[in-house]
């Protein structure tokens, strides 16, 4: 990243990352090593990181700002949605960006495999007891696109997911795409801002950092056979991610695919686009009316009279 950035030089730079509404992604087209444009790349990795760094520090800061402005104006709400591979960072992602933020405003929802109560209502019910409030953040870790992405790739979850009979083919899934659109359009005309970040990590890298939890004892902790299991599905994914991400990177709800392979891109990217986003917000701090300004000079008044 250059050492500043103009507004345009930062969206022409983030805009490339945009999925365009109605454009089909491929993501051969997509370099999860992308490590900043040629003339960066030529001042070296480290240069390129040091430089990545100090933009990510300036981004939190605005971050944090950002968040008390929202949280003070009360109009907004954020929701962040984070969807990748095993091993592509989703919790460092996490972690980083939103160190600096108050907690108060900010909460991460992570989805597992649902429960069987979750299973007996329709599949985006249990999104919606968690959508963020007015003045919160809220980052989905793994969402309601799990429901197009292993349940597309393993079948067999949604023959137990208890759904009325029927076909399972195509226009099953464009339904699916369309319920989704529909729910994310309603949060956002009622002030949700919607981001979503695909976590782009390549094959090769994920290998490696398979193997650098094994080889760590501090790390085994992390390394579980079923990711290894759902990496033997990888071109699946693939595909399912291609097709869900063409189908749903709406104008109120953008995808964003992010270069994965090295971290310090990929925080510096999120953390610049979300705080992009939230200052296009152009949110405000409430003004206060003539009587409440009365009102502040009495309670001054009052303070510095007290004895
Ligand atoms: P980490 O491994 O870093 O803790 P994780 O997000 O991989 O984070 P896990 O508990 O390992 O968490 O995995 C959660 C699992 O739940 C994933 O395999 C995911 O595909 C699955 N899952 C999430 N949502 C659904 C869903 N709607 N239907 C079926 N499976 C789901
Ligand atoms: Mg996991």
């Amino acid at each position: 990243m250059p050492k500043r950035l103009g507004r345009m030089d930062e969206d022409k730079l983030l805009d490339r990352f945009e999925v365009a509404p109605g454009k089909r992604l491929h993501l051969k087209d997509h370099d999860p090593g992308w490590m900043g444009t040629p003339d960066l790349r030529r001042l070296g990795r480290d240069e390129v990181k040091a430089r990545a760094h100090r933009y990510l520090e300036a981004n939190l800061e605005q971050l944090a700002q950002a968040q008390e402005l929202l949280w003070a104006s009360d109009t907004h709400s954020v929701l962040v949605v984070l969807q990748a591979m095993d091993a592509a960072g989703k919790d460092g992602t996490i972690k980083h960006v939103m160190t600096g933020v108050n907690p108060q405003g900010c909460r991460v929802v992570s989805f597992k495999k649902p429960s069987t109560h979750e299973l007996d209502h329709n599949f985006l019910w249990r999104y919606w007891q968690v959508v963020p409030e007015r003045g919160q953040i809220c980052i989905f870790n793994r969402s309601h696109y799990e429901d197009v992405l292993v349940v597309r790739v393993h079948p067999e979850l949604l023959e137990a997911s208890g759904l009325p009979p029927g076909k399972r083919g195509k226009s099953f899934w464009k339904g699916r795409y369309e319920d989704i659109n529909a729910f994310e359009r309603h949060l956002a005309r009622s002030g949700t801002l919607i981001l979503k970040f695909f976590l782009n990590v390549s094959r090769a890298e994920q290998k490696r950092r398979f193997l650098a939890r094994l080889d760590d004892p501090d790390k085994h902790w992390k390394f579980s056979t079923a990711d290894l299991h759902e990496r033997g599905y990888w071109d699946q994914y693939q595909k399912a991610f291609e097709e869900a991400i063409s189908a749903t990177s709406t104008k109120w709800a953008p995808w964003f695919v992010i270069p994965a392979d090295h971290k310090f891109v990929m925080r510096t990217l999120v953390a610049a686009i979300l705080t992009r986003g939230i200052r296009r917000l152009d949110l405000r701090y409430p003004t206060v009316s003539a009587e409440g300004l009365a009102a502040l000079k009495q309670a001054r008044h009052q303070l510095e009279s007290e004895k």
